[in-house]
């Protein structure tokens, strides 16, 4: 570890950015004014306006040490593509080189996409992909020890300009809430606001391992988890990992990143130690949905890269250590206007407040007709060890109010009328009042996966190594759509006070079913979901159908989100990716097994063998010990050789089927199944074989010596 060296965070926040600072400084005037009004109002970016912005941020990066650029994207492979290019021009006649970098060359690039899975949208005699500029997130210079590089945040289509990534159907779905709560606004008497984000901070939970120890994993390598392991003595039930002391090793590490996410204009605020041991939570301040999706790349990319140099070693994945918590984020969102009015703050006036109950009881709504889609946003195949797994969150999308504003909401199913508050604080008549919320009165429901937090909406489902980009696509489309529902009714009514008042009883009066303030972890809630008629998805296969039923098609063509072929496209990769990496995990799982299991279990009986043989030819002593032990491991040595021929033989004939739902279905009934039941006896192995012969760290080495 190199010697503390000390900075100043103002210092270096966003040095390596090109902010709005930066091109406000070394842009022509005429140019900023241009390139402002493309990222504020989506007009279109003129070529010579391009050129001379392409120009002045290869100057600067240059200056950064940067010799490539990349158009950084997000295929839906759940992490980031970059394809780099030196700033060179072919050599002048005296030998020297010039550097350069287009306008043509930063707005779009042309990336050989024909390896990035597209789901078919995307036919091989036609592989070409295009990325395209999202000039609404700030590119950046990346430096490590490979150099540095200028980093262009860019969207993925198809030649025919189809979404092959995340970002594409984020932006168009920001643009559907931006244009459904303007509306809403309007009705209520705005006029100033002009522009409304969503407004995302991702809590991110991850694990750190010493990386020595890591690399004698070879299922953490192949799969980012354990495939065996026994539970260590001690596990999580002391509770005494959570807030607890961050470690040297760990702080010396955390401030690290830290300071490269700060210098990329992430501004890491939060972190702390989470539930189990070696587990940790990082937190941005929030920002608008797209940076906070590509920020939350970046902060993945960090804490993976940063670890390396601490010789340790970050597993992202949902669920490393069988038995142990496993690792989530919780995406927060709010709808925000330009002029700082955020959608889900409680008013201070009447009409504030009446806002904001339509406001709510539509995301209600929302939530409630579309809680599969949601849930399937934060599927993937990590995921499905936490989601209906016996694990938080439960598969079952509820929302969590707070007693609170339950009360309100109850009244006004009710009586039609909010009279009284539970604060106490004397409400006026009619709904036209709210009590003025305390964010902290309103309790921090953890067992929630959906939970108002005083000004904001936590989505708790989400896995720790997923893209946050699906869920917030959900979000955004799911709520412009209650907001047009409700903007259609509202302005076509006589009496808007009247219709506004009658809409809010409505929605909530309909949607009631999907707000549960109780414990979300409990047995009872399962069965009442179960009454209430609420979904509970509880695997990823099962969940992908939610995204092309016809609810979901009708839904996301209506705001230009996604047409019905890329949700097609996307519902097949979604089913190859299940299979591929289940297929992945049972195929590592053959080779530790055969390889370094079975030859250690055989040392050690050999071991038994030899020494209980010896102890009888000295003394014809008792050795009944050796001899019950001995029978013990080969039994399960037997058992073991048994599972694994059973895996090898399911795992053969997944390879063999057609990809698509049946393949999938398959890896999830067969080939998992044929998993669990060979990992059961070596589970057992590890606790009965010398540690000296046990052929990789255990999970108290793991989790504990870090
Ligand atoms: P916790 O939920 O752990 O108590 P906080 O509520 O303080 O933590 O914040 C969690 C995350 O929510 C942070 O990333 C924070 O920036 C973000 N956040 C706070 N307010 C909002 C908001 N209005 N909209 C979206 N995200 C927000
Ligand atoms: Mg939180």
């Amino acid at each position: 570890m190199s010697e503390t060296e000390y900075f100043n965070v103002a210092d270096i926040f966003g040095e390596n950015v090109f902010n709005d600072a930066v091109m406000q400084e070394r842009l022509p005037k005429k140019t900023y004014k241009k390139l402002r009004e493309v990222i504020e109002e989506g007009k279109e970016l003129d070529p010579e306006t391009a050129d001379v912005v392409a120009h002045e941020m290869k100057e600067w990066a240059i200056e950064k040490g940067a010799t490539h650029y990349t158009h950084w994207f997000q295929p839906l492979t759940g992490v980031t593509a970059e394809k780099h290019d030196s700033f060179i021009t072919a050599p002048m006649p005296n030998g020297k080189v010039l550097m350069s970098f287009s306008g043509k060359e930063l707005i779009k690039g042309e990336p050989d996409a024909s390896s990035f899975p597209s789901g078919g949208l995307r036919a091989t005699f036609e592989a070409r992909g295009y990325t395209a500029w999202d000039c609404t997130s700030p590119a950046f210079v990346r430096q490590d020890a490979a150099g540095a590089t200028l980093c262009i945040p860019t969207a993925f289509c198809s030649y025919t300009g189809e979404a092959l990534d995340q970002k594409t159907p984020l932006l168009r779905s920001m643009e559907a809430i931006n244009t459904q709560s303007l509306r809403l606004l309007k009705l209520f008497g705005n006029t100033t606001s002009k522009k409304v984000t969503p407004s995302v901070g991702p809590e991110q939970e991850y694990f750190i391992v010493d990386r020595e120890k890591y690399l004698k994993r070879k299922d953490l390598i192949f799969t980012g988890r354990t495939l065996f392991g026994a539970m260590p003595p001690k596990g999580q039930e002391m509770d005494d990992h959570y807030f607890g002391i961050i470690r040297e090793r760990i702080a010396a590490y955390m401030r690290d990143v830290n300071k490269e996410l700060w210098k990329l204009g992430v501004s890491a605020k939060t972190q702390h130690n989470e539930v189990a041991p070696a587990q940790h939570e990082l937190a941005p301040i929030y920002s608008e949905a797209n940076v906070a999706v590509d920020h939350n790349q970046l902060v993945m990319e960090t804490l993976k890269k940063v670890a390396g140099r601490h010789g340790l070693q970050c597993l992202l994945h949902e669920k490393p250590f069988a038995g142990v918590n496993g690792s989530g984020k919780h995406n927060n969102w709010s709808i925000t206007t330009d002029d700082g009015i955020n959608l889900l703050e409680p008013g201070k006036t009447p009409h504030e407040n009446v806002q904001f109950l339509l406001v709510l009881t539509c995301i209600l709504k929302a939530v409630d007709k579309h809680a599969d889609l949601l849930r399937e946003s934060a599927a993937d195949v990590g995921n499905d060890h936490r989601l209906g797994a016996n694990e938080a969150p439960p598969a079952i999308v509820s929302v969590y109010l707070g007693e609170q504003l339950q009360d309100v909401l109850s009244q006004l199913i009710c009586t039609g009328e909010a009279t009284h508050s539970l604060a106490g604080s004397k409400l006026e008549t009619g709904v036209k009042t709210l009590p003025d919320f305390m964010k902290d009165a309103t309790d921090r429901n953890r067992t929630s996966p959906f939970a108002f937090t005083g000004n904001k909406f936590e989505f708790r489902m989400v896995g720790s190594q997923d893209s946050i980009a699906q869920p917030n696509v959900v979000l955004n489309t799911i709520v412009a759509e209650a907001f047009s529902e409700a903007c259609d009714e509202l302005e076509k009514a006589d009496d808007f006070d009247m219709a506004v008042h009658d809409l809010i009883k409505k929605y909530a009066t309909e949607h009631q079913r999907i707000v549960f303030n109780g414990n979300g972890y409990s047995d009872e809630w399962v069965e009442e979901a179960e009454r209430r008629g609420l979904p509970n998805i509880k695997s990823m296969v099962d969940a992908i159908p939610a995204l092309n039923t016809e609810k979901a098609v009708s839904l996301f063509e209506r705001f230009g989100v996604f047409t019905k072929a890329e949700l097609d496209s996307r519902v097949e990769i979604e089913y190859e990716t299940y299979a591929k990496e289940i297929n992945i995990e049972a195929k590592a799982m053959i080779d530790i097994a055969g390889k370094q299991i079975i030859p250690a279990v055989i040392k050690y009986t050999t071991e038994l063998a030899t020494s209980a043989a010896a102890v009888k030819s000295v003394c014809d002593a008792d050795i009944s010990v050796q001899t019950e032990l001995l029978a013990e491991v080969s039994d399960l040595l037997s058992e073991t050789k048994v599972a694994l021929a059973k895996l090898e033989e399911v795992t053969e004939k997944g390879g063999t089927m057609e990809e698509g739902r049946n393949q999938a279905v398959y890896y999830r009934d067969v080939v998992k199944t044929a998993m669990d039941a060979l990992r059961a006896p070596v589970d057992k192995l590890e606790m009965l074989v010398d540690k000296d012969i046990w052929p990789m760290p255990s999970y108290g080495d793991l989790i504990f010596e870090v």
